[in-house]
């Protein structure tokens, strides 16, 4: 992107030397300092290409390149943000050789003998439309970053900020199909700290919020590949989507987690002493007549059943069994 600044980068593509002197002359009288210059088409080119300036006054007839030509190169390379205005230089006075430079491209014309007043409003007019495209850009890029913050903020759960609900909802749906398609099992781990509505009682909802955030990261860190998402599910509730894993492999991260939450130690009123988390694993090879949602009931039941059987510990559903 072009940097902000006021002064503009005028470039000069001019054969003939004479007119090319006027010319500069003309643009540092308006305080157009050092124009950059090109006599050739291809020297216009190259300097397009390393400077990218503002305005170009551009020689319609060249010994090597056609003026119509390179403003026909220019506008198929440059970038939106980054126009360039182009006035043509010409001594044609045939409407058609107009009509031809406004089609490949430029903005304006000057009819050669350049008269000084007119080359001068020229550039004023063209210096306010290239202000009005830079805050264009300028409110473009604001918007888009705004955008992104947005979409961030719409995927993320605010309290622990890993993905949220929502997030859960869609990237598990496309694990889904991706696995379904690369005929390869999908397992989901639902995890629930045990207890919690105790521990809020007993240590306030600050200490239980604390305790979520620490959960989270637990969490989140059993879910480093690409296939796999680690999300608050709701409340004291989290899940894993573990693409391409098998019910061994789901249970076997699912007690690493179970584990790591028990060794931060984070006291609570209860037998264990400490927090801890409850587990349901499941897993399948996704093929038609099944869901995603037989899946989550899947696991959920093998959550309850972990609760049933006491807490603190991971238990495996065979897919099915719903
Ligand atoms: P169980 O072992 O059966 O899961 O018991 P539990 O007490 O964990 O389950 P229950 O569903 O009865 O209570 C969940 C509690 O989680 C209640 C609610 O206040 C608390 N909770 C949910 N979301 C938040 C939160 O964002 N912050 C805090 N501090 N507490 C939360
Ligand atoms: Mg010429
Ligand atoms: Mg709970
Ligand atoms: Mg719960």
């Amino acid at each position: 992107m072009k940097k902000r600044t006021d002064a503009l980068k005028v470039l000069v593509v001019e054969d003939s030397k004479v007119t090319m002197k006027v010319l500069c002359n003309f643009l540092e009288r308006m305080d157009i300092k050092h124009p950059l210059t090109a006599e050739t088409g291809a020297a216009a080119i190259e300097i397009y290409r390393k400077e990218r300036p503002d305005i170009i006054l551009l020689d319609a007839q060249l010994p090597d390149i056609d003026g119509f030509d390179i403003a026909k190169e220019i506008r198929a390379t440059e970038r939106k943000e980054d126009w360039t205005a182009i006035i043509f230089l010409t001594s044609m006075t045939k409407d058609a050789d107009l009509a031809r430079g406004i089609e490949v491209g430029g903005d304006d014309y000057l009819m050669k003998p350049v008269s000084e007043v007119v080359l001068h409003s020229k550039i004023r007019a063209m210096r306010r439309l290239i202000e009005m495209q830079r805050s264009l850009v300028d409110v473009t890029h604001q918007l888009n970053a705004a955008n992104r913050e947005l979409q961030r903020l719409s995927t993320t759960d605010g309290l622990t900020g890993i993905p949220n609900r929502r997030m859960f909802d869609e990237l598990s749906l496309r694990e889904w199909r991706r696995c379904e398609r690369m005929k390869k099992p999908i397992a989901l781990v639902m995890l629930d700290v045990d207890n919690f509505k105790l521990f809020n009682d007993a240590y306030g909802h600050q200490a239980g919020d604390e305790c979520l955030r620490a959960v989270a990261g637990q969490v989140a860190r059993a879910a480093p590949r690409a296939a796999d998402l680690a999300a608050r599910y709701g409340g004291e509730e989290f899940a894993l989507v573990l693409g391409e894993t098998d019910a061994d492999g789901a249970r076997w991260v699912a007690e690493n987690v179970r584990q790591h939450v028990s060794e931060l130690h984070i006291l609570h009123a209860t037998p264990k002493r400490h927090v801890t988390l409850s587990c349901g694993v499941t897993s399948v090879l996704p093929a038609s007549g099944l869901s995603f949602e037989t899946l989550l009931r899947s696991a959920d039941r093998a959550l309850y059943q972990a609760k049933a059987d006491g807490r603190d510990r991971v238990v495996v559903n065979q897919y099915g069994q719903v």
